[in-house]
């Protein structure tokens, strides 16, 4: 029997928006391109994981518009399965605009449908969850739902990650249930604030920390672990921790360790950054494995 993935999340289109510099607040720029591109990091995730040819499934909403019928035809054709994502009415599909400048991007996520992931539609698919091996979740979708999600996962011993993004603050249960959690640098600071001693230590065991060009921290019985990141020739950083996040949840659902799964999930972040767009930048699992040879 194949392992199988299930991501719950967002779903989103990217408006991407290339200049040379970032805007200064009330400054007008002329910009070099404009494109449409996928994205939502929970389809970036779930195609992400397909890509490298795990049976994924995807729990999300797209609005009743041009935006949600591309992006369910676009995900078919990535081999996420849809349960039935049926399009919410008088709703938009969620988009992001992004800005891609000096070699960095800055983002505005607009919800929409993605907000009508609740936690009862999460409920309705605990039969598909408890069908699975690993859950993969993020935080764009509202919080209930994602402890809805980690609740059930829990009842049914699927590996839970959690990639905090965008960073909020997470409940007891939610930290104590999740098996792993995958900050960048600037999310792991706000998720330790507050955090007593104990609750601090018990955090640390589940954290896989994602730094950019300098690579991963985790931490193996209290003692930290790093890999430094691949050189490469960056043309756009969006979706690098989506890469990262798929990827893990694939090398873990196979068996991996976790120093294999965080040296894979280390490659495909490498090789996402190295292509534009956060799901057209992602790898196969040919290429990844020409990479690594
Ligand atoms: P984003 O929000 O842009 O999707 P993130 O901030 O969540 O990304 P990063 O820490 O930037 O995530 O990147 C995730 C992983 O991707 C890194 O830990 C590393 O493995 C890989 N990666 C990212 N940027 C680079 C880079 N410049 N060179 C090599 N590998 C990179």
């Amino acid at each position: 029997m194949s392992r199988k993935i299930i991501v719950i999340g967002s779903i989103n289109m990217d408006l991407v928006t290339s200049a040379l510099v970032f805007p200064k607040a009330g400054e007008t720029l002329i910009g070099t391109s404009f494109l449409t591109i996928p994205g939502g990091k929970g389809a970036n995730q779930a195609v992400a994981a397909a890509r490298l040819g795990a049976d994924v499934s995807l729990i999300g909403c797209v609005g009743d518009d041009l935006f949600g019928k591309e992006l369910v035809e676009h995900l078919k054709e990535q081999r996420v399965s849809l349960p039935d994502v049926e399009p919410v009415t008088h709703t938009q599909t969620g988009i992001a605009s992004i800005t891609l400048a000096e070699g960095d991007n800055s983002i505005i996520v607009v919800p929409g449908a993605n907000y009508h992931v609740t936690p009862e539609l999460v409920a309705k698919y605990e039969d598909l969850i408890a069908s699975c091996d690993t859950m993969l979740l993020q935080l764009e979708i509202p919080m209930e739902s994602v402890e809805m999600a980690v609740k059930i996962g829990r009842k049914h011993g699927l590996t839970i990650i959690l990639n905090p993004a965008p960073i909020a603050k997470l409940s007891k249960e939610i930290l104590l249930n999740i098996d792993y959690i995958t900050p960048n640098e600037h999310e792991v600071v706000e998720l330790l604030e507050g955090l007593d001693e104990v609750q601090r230590n018990t955090l640390k065991e589940k954290l896989i920390i994602t730094k950019g060009a300098k690579g991963i921290t985790y931490y193996k019985n209290g003692n930290e672990q790093h890999i430094e990141s691949y050189p490469v020739e960056v043309v756009d950083t969006t979706g690098a921790g989506d890469s990262f996040n798929g990827a893990l949840a694939v090398a873990l659902t196979t068996g991996n360790s976790i120093d294999k799964a965080c040296r894979f999930a280390n490659a495909v972040g490498a090789l996402a950054v190295t292509k534009l767009g956060a799901q057209s930048g992602m790898p196969t699992k040919e290429e990844v494995e020409i990479f690594l040879n």
